[in-house]
């Protein structure tokens, strides 16, 4: 029997269904099988849940940072100890293999520890007799009500990206996650609650694009960070920039790997598989690209093939799975199409993933690895980001056309080059075209304490998110002048000077 569960929104830490008719359904990648109903937000339901934490807000804005921090990290606490339930619900709606969602939890928990330091983080600057008996000091403040959309491929690290962050900064949140993988959110809701957070201060609401334009066109929404794709990303930063709020909106990505003839190419086979393959290539940092200079072509195509050869997969239930499927059937077939279109465009279909054998349900969303060679930059599978298990190989004479075609690109998400030479690495870190870089590693995803952003359309705003900047952009600076000695009856026009 298929048993269907039913997700409802989050307002003021409760469950509710709301009022709307709308609902989308969740499935199960791996089998195809309907697993869930999700109910979709209207303009008016979302009205109700900023309300909600427009409310809390004029509590919570002004709490202590103490009492706060308190409850981030009673909230770690209880992450850290659901930790794998967290992983369980985001492997049995995205696909992934379980090690892989774990990955995603503790890069997410990262996040809430960084957080859980917030009194260190917005601390102001104060400089005293900046005139005579005058000090000044800055201090920084919540926005109010802040909203994070977010997208299907990481439904618990995103939403943390950002939710930690804010909240200890002393704003008020509403979350939409993903419709297609919407349970870790409510889940992460009631963590939150059991933590001690008051009502109103989280809230998760389900929809498609009728909840975001309500999101973006709502008074109340002070700042809205987004991480999609780029197309919705670039939308969602015109319009809500144009409704006056602050906004990120980190989008889509077409990652290099550059492979100079001089690395170690079982290191470099590895990072690609890892990178080209994990999460079955449904990664915002994944590598899609290999570019290899020189002589090193060959020797990677042979590496990476038998590589191959022994990745499972599989269910993420199957403890042995390395890969699971991909998160629509719609998806699937799309990213299985530039296999065709590949080959027509004139690239090598090295490794076809159609060929691979899969030990899952015939139902499910399947598509093995698959590497082209020979792919030139015209063609559409480089052109495009495919966002599945399909890497694309070019070869190039030397470095400079390496870093020709990287300048090229219009995404700049992140850039890896693996080299044995540090000049080489030196020269790529200073002029690579992209936010991220790694250097003998493939997935350069930044520690909490620094931020994470891409570049060009890979990321539309000015502050990248998480870390430092993820401070800045839920806080705002304001900058105080003071006079408590002094005060002299001196009535004058002039304009103040310092003396
Ligand atoms: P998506 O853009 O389809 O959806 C993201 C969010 O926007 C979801 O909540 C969705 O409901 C909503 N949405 C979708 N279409 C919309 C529309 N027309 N108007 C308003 N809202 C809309 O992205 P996805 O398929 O969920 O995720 C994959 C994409 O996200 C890839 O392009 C990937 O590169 C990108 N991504 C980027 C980062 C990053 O940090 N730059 C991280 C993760 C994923």
């Amino acid at each position: 029997m298929n048993v269907v569960d039913h997700v409802t929104h989050v307002i003021n830490n409760k469950a509710w269904s709301g009022t709307s008719e709308r609902h989308g359904e969740v499935h199960d990648p791996a089998t195809g099988k309907i697993t869930a109903t999700v109910d979709f937000a209207t303009a008016i339901e979302l009205d109700l849940a900023v309300q909600a934490a427009a409310t809390a807000f004029s509590i919570w804005g002004t709490t202590s940072v103490a009492k706060r921090t308190e409850i981030l990290f009673r909230f770690r606490e209880l992450l850290s100890a659901q930790r794998l339930e967290v992983a369980r619900l985001v492997s049995a709606e995205h696909g992934k293999v379980l090690n892989d969602a774990l990955g995603e939890v503790s890069r997410g928990i990262e996040v809430v520890e960084f957080a859980c330091g917030i009194g260190q983080l917005t601390k102001g600057e104060f400089s005293e007799n900046v005139s005579t008996g005058i000090d000044s000091y800055s201090i920084r403040q919540p926005l109010g009500v802040v909203a994070g959309i977010t997208p299907f491929n990481f439904p618990a690290m995103v939403p943390m990206w950002m939710f930690p962050v804010a909240i200890a900064c002393g704003n008020t949140f509403v979350l939409k996650p993903s419709e297609k993988d919407p349970s870790t959110s409510v889940f992460l809701a009631e963590l939150l609650a059991d933590a001690g957070l008051p009502e109103g201060v989280f809230n998760v609401v389900h929809g498609d694009q009728v909840a975001v334009e309500a999101i973006l066109d709502h008074p109340d929404v002070a700042a809205v960070s987004f991480v999609g794709s780029t197309a919705v990303a670039r939308s969602i930063y015109e319009r809500a920039a144009k409704a006056g709020k602050r906004v990120q909106a980190l989008g889509g990505a077409k990652n290099h790997m550059i492979v100079m003839p001089d690395a170690d190419m079982d290191i470099v086979a590895d990072a690609a598989v890892n990178a080209g393959y994990g999460s079955a290539g449904e990664r915002c940092m994944a590598i899609s690209v290999l570019v290899a200079v020189g002589s090193a072509g060959d020797l990677i195509v042979e590496k990476i093939r038998e590589r191959v050869a022994h990745l499972k997969v599989a269910p993420a239930t199957d403890p042995k799975a390395d890969m699971g499927p991909l998160i629509t059937l719609e998806h699937r077939d799309r990213v299985a199409s530039y296999l065709d279109s590949g080959v027509n465009e004139g690239a090598v279909l090295a490794i076809d993933g159609r060929q691979h054998k899969i030990d899952g349900e015939p139902g499910g969303y399947w598509l093995g690895p698959s590497l082209f060679d020979n792919v030139e930059p015209q063609m559409s599978i480089y052109r495009n980001e495919i966002f599945g298990p399909v890497l694309s190989m070019l070869r190039v004479d030397d470095l400079d056309e390496a870093m020709e075609l990287l300048k090229s690109n219009p995404y700049g998400n992140g850039a890896a080059i693996f080299t044995s030479n540090g000049s080489t690495a030196r020269r790529f870190q200073a002029e690579a075209e992209a936010g991220m870089i790694g250097i003998n590693l493939p997935i350069p995803v930044p520690v909490s304490y620094y931020s994470f952003g891409g570049w060009n359309q890979s990321l539309f705003g000015d502050l990248h998110i998480y870390g430092p900047d993820g401070v800045r952009f839920y806080t705002r600076a304001k900058a105080v002048t003071a006079r408590w000695t002094g005060i002299a009856h001196n009535a004058t026009l002039a304009f103040p000077t310092n003396n």
